[in-house]
């Protein structure tokens, strides 16, 4: 066969296929999160999420995100000499992807621009770049966070947030001091045990009357392996203590922080999680010795709350494709899109993804405002528990059937779908897996009595919207003050096994609330029906039939 007649064979001819989803505008295109950023105080955002939104529909920026999970992160544990190296060596597109969220700030936009809505503003832009690849928001995430936490001690604080913050991404593995730009990872979790730090075996000790400290011992799970710095958990003469890590000491030399091996992930494949030993690792105390846990607690309040936005982002991500796919395919006569089973199950879906969207922004907003106001103090402490379970639990099954919704055309790679799937339960595990959460949840009922006053302040919001709304509220609200009441007389654990029945419930309140107050009429006669009234079946796509599914379908991808 000639060149000329290669293209023209009649038997290989690609009929009814999907075009990619490229060249659309992540933000604009989500009338759910516009309408939210402004609500919650960051329109003044607008143009830097228009911005990013944009870049992110492009083919490079959806190119990057595919290559750097197709081509892993290698580690290489000594140079050629023997020496150890203890380096992780990443794919360019990875870099392109780490370069692009530190220019936008999604790793540090509140700590440096501290005004109103930061918190919903840095959200907002995270739930779009976690859309296009996830991976690499695990050290955006943590450097964000490490900062929390730093400020506790402001001596060290002075030193590190200068570079933390810094917009200049600078993955040269050099000192600290030598860089334009640094990242800050975790170590808490140890062979024994994870969800029970207290279990932590690594030591520290003190070097002559100093903040300063030599470290011992070995962490299951280090993400993100090149950030510069850890914020790491060890037993100290007074107890459980967090200290700073950096990869290179105060005098110039490589930290004895060595990489043992990187896992072999189900998914989150861009990123490198390792396991390392410390052999008398340089660190530096933050906070009280023995306070370990207080400490590094508001580090983990904020990946918490982006593993939250992560999983509405894969819902959306995944609703978006099935839509957009279900608009061009054809099957039986007609687009999938006008079947009336396919719009039950899209709209579903849509319904789903929107209500996470509402409830990862509420709680960035309470971010912004627990800096002034008590009672939001209490609604995000509580909230950011009953999110993170429940948005990460929805997101593994929403993302399932969204990708059914492609037919064999999801299980392929270049759909993306898969990586969205294989992604789905990471969010669930890590920063306290479901459980550990739903515990969470009851422990500060028990002990932070704002919390629940919080919680039910935010519920009555909507009420008089909808009967049936109202009345499950009126439960949810009995079921706290019972609990709350039992709790201070018998303490926690006499309910320990009905904690996932409550968070439910108190999630899918919230959620409902935020439904009638800011979803159309019609999403939010959909999602009350199905999750709060429960005429509805256990998979997406048993919507009741009067549902207006038309109006719900019209607004997934806007513009
Ligand atoms: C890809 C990946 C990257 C990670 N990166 C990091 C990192 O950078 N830094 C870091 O410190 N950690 C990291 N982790 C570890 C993660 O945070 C832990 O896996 C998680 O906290 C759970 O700890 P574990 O694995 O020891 O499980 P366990 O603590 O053994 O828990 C196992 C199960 O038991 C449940 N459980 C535990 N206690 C109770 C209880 N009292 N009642 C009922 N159920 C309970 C848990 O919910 C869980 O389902 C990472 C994990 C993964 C998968």
């Amino acid at each position: 066969m000639n060149s000329s007649s290669a293209g023209r064979s009649k038997s290989h001819v690609a009929l009814n296929q999907t075009p990619p989803l490229a060249g659309y505008n992540l933000y604009l295109a989500d009338r759910c999160l516009d309408a939210a950023v402004e609500r919650e105080g960051a329109g003044w955002a607008d143009p830097q999420l228009r911005e990013l939104g944009e870049f992110l529909g492009t083919e490079d920026a959806q190119r990057w995100g595919f290559e750097a999970n197709e081509n892993e992160p290698v580690l290489h544990t000594h140079d050629r000499f023997g020496n150890r190296r203890d380096e992780v060596v990443f794919h360019p597109s990875w870099h392109q992807l780490m370069r692009t969220s530190v220019e936008h700030r999604i790793h540090s936009l509140p700590w440096v621009e501290p005004r109103a809505g930061a918190n919903v503003a840095r959200a907002a832009l995270l739930m779009l770049t976690a859309q296009n690849e996830l991976g690499h928001t695990c050290p955006i995430s943590m450097t964000f966070s490490a900062v929390a936490a730093l400020r506790s001690d402001p001596e060290l604080a002075r030193q590190w947030e200068p570079p933390i913050v810094s917009a200049t991404y600078d993955p040269r593995f050099r000192p600290a001091a030598e860089k334009a730009g640094i990242l800050v990872g975790m170590g808490m979790t140890e062979k024994q045990g994870g969800s029970d730090v207290r279990a932590n075996i690594t030591r520290a000790e003190r070097l002559a009357d100093s903040r300063e400290y030599l470290i011992t011992g070995h962490k299951w799970f280090c993400s993100a392996p090149m950030c510069d710095a850890f914020l790491i958990l060890a037993q100290a003469p007074k107890g459980l203590s967090c200290f700073l890590l950096p990869r290179w000491t105060p005098a110039g030399e490589r930290n004895q922080f060595h990489i043992q091996r990187l896992k072999r992930k189900l998914g989150n494949r861009s990123n490198a999680s390792s396991e390392v030993e410390f052999d008398g690792a340089w660190a530096r105390l933050i906070g009280e010795e023995g306070r370990g846990v207080q400490t590094i607690i508001d580090m983990v309040q904020c990946t918490r709350l982006d593993c939250a936005l992560a999983a509405a982002a894969l819902m959306r991500q995944a609703v978006v494709q099935a839509v957009h796919h279900a608009r061009h395919r054809r099957a039986f006569g007609k687009l999938l899109i006008d079947q009336p089973l396919m719009r039950n199950v899209l709209a579903d879906l849509a319904i789903e993804s929107q209500a996470a969207t509402l409830m990862a922004i509420r709680l960035a907003g309470s971010f912004d405002a627990r800096q002034s106001d008590e009672r939001e103090r209490g609604f995000a402490r509580i909230a950011t528990a009953i999110s993170k379970y429940w948005l990460c639990k929805r997101a593994q099954v929403h993302v399932g059937e969204a990708l059914e919704c492609l037919g064999g055309n999801g299980y392929v790679e270049e759909s993306i779908m898969p990586r969205l799937y294989r992604e789905a339960p990471l969010y669930s595990i890590w920063e306290g897996s479901g459980n550990v959460i739903c515990l969470d949840i009851l422990r500060a009922i028990a002990r932070e009595p704002g919390t629940v006053e919080a919680v039910i302040h935010e519920l009555r919001q909507a009420v008089g919207a909808d009967r049936r709304l109202d009345a499950f509220v009126a439960s949810v609200e009995s079921d706290l003050n019972s609990k709350a009441q039992r709790r201070s007389a018998n303490g926690v654990a006499d309910s320990e096994g009905e904690a996932r029945i409550l968070a439910e419930r108190l999630a899918l309140g919230l959620q409902g609330s935020l439904m009638v107050r800011h979803g159309s009429a019609a999403e939010a006669d959909a999602f009350v029906a199905s999750r709060i009234l429960r005429d509805y079946g256990q998979a997406f796509g048993t919507l009741p039939a009067k549902m207006d599914v038309q109006s719900i379908l019209a607004a997934v991808i806007e513009g």
